[in-house]
């Protein structure tokens, strides 16, 4: 029997990684130096995406993006009540009304049909983009979502922190990669440890979209510009003479500083080189999931084996969720619940969100539990897992 706590999601941090921290340590740059280049490259070859920008966090990258597609106060954005909260506020930094719109309760991902008559049920205009997000690693399929999106004027930032390497078939059956710009105008991706790759802290966004890109290196860094031909003040007022001063660059814009360091990006560079592996293992675990529970009555839903699904959770559903989380806690397997709906958390009740508006959310949160899924889940701790729910629950 495994003695060793089991999270629910664990980094896996290797002695190269280790090492590569090291040498950018020992370098001329810890931060806006060459590996932040370098893990921007290798993330959008890693996506199929033109452009990626890397940033401190997850967070930063949607509120870098709903800046850069110029949320507005007032402006109307919908996304998925289970999620995490990062992916509503986004919308509200920039002062803009969160709209939550139900979930499909069988994939959890947001229903298209219930978004569809949403959109129906408004003047076009009434909204401006929507955040769908990747729940749990399985891809939202981006085609379906654009076309409506088209026919509503609407701008989508993909939420795809849970989904690095996942992908959904397209209407040609090809494989449409998480973030690889074809369909949403920008991807937002977290580096957080529980993430399939771990910087510490850290985030990527990725895009096709040239202004797009060039808007969030600006207000990634202070809406600071350093390049001579988008200047607005004159050579003479710069204090130049016949051409702008070297050291001279303009703020055009409000900007941040949401700058990723060269130690984090060294970490997700080597951590890169992993992710395919990760995957892969991630995978196998979804698997012996499945097949564990497949014949057993008591487990009422589960993630199940999807093609492309990038497996960051692995979510069952059961009738006594709150005693099988205490079960495994008490036998050091730490389990966790994603999400409570972010609708009905104060915040949102306190600006007019009720208990009822969205059902299938809420009937999830009843008794969705997130079992332990990381590379490093070794198989007897894997077994272990299962015969503690199949023990708790056959009671
Ligand atoms: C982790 C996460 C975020 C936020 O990422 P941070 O790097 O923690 O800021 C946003 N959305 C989803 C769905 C996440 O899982």
């Amino acid at each position: 029997m495994s003695k060793k706590a089991i999270p629910y999601g664990r980094q896996n941090i290797t002695d190269e990684d280790i090492q590569t921290v090291i040498e950018t340590l020992q370098s001329d740059y810890l931060t806006q130096g060459p590996k932040i280049k370098q893990f921007e490259n290798e993330f959008a070859e890693y996506v199929g995406s033109k452009y990626a920008v890397a940033v401190s966090n997850g967070t930063a990258a949607l509120h870098l993006s709903t800046l850069a597609l110029g949320v507005k106060p007032g402006d109307k954005v919908i996304t998925s009540p289970i999620t995490f909260a990062a992916s509503a506020n986004c919308v509200r930094y920039c002062g803009g009304e969160v709209i939550f719109s139900d979930i499909d309760s069988s994939t959890y991902l947001l229903d298209i049909k219930k978004l569809r008559s949403l959109l129906e049920a408004s003047p076009k205009g009434t909204y401006k983009g929507i955040i769908p997000v990747d729940f749990a690693g399985r891809a939202v399929n981006l085609e379906l979502f654009r076309k409506l999106a088209a026919e509503h004027d609407l701008w989508i930032i993909e939420d795809a922190c849970h989904a690095p390497g996942g992908s959904f078939l397209d209407s040609n059956n090809k494989q449409q990669f998480c973030g690889n710009g074809r369909f949403a105008d920008v991807s937002i991706f977290s580096f957080h440890p529980v993430k399939h790759i771990a910087c510490g802290e850290g985030g990527m966004i990725t895009t096709n979209d040239e202004k797009l890109y060039h808007k969030l290196l600006q207000l990634r860094t202070h809406g600071i510009v350093k390049e001579a031909d988008s200047f607005e003040n004159s050579i003479e007022n710069a204090g130049g003479k016949g051409s702008y001063p070297n050291w001279y660059m303009e703020m055009q814009d409000l900007g941040f500083n949401y700058r990723l360091t060269d130690m984090q990006a060294a970490l997700g560079i080597s951590q890169l080189t992993r992710a395919e592996i990760g995957l892969f293992r991630r995978r196998e675990i979804a698997i012996n999931y499945y097949k564990a529970f497949a014949d057993c009555p008591y487990i009422k839903g589960q993630s199940g084996i999807v093609e492309g699904h990038a497996y960051h959770l692995y979510v069952i559903e059961v009738d006594n969720r709150l005693g099988l989380y205490n079960y495994l806690r008490e036998n050091k397997i730490f389990a966790q619940i994603h999400y409570y709906p972010c609708h009905l958390m104060p915040y949102y009740k306190n600006i007019g969100w009720r208990e009822g508006d969205l059902s299938s959310a809420e009937k999830y949160y009843k008794h969705c539990i997130s079992l332990p899924m990381y590379p490093i889940l070794s198989n007897d701790e894997q077994q272990y897992v299962i015969d503690t729910i199949k023990s708790f629950l056959h009671e």
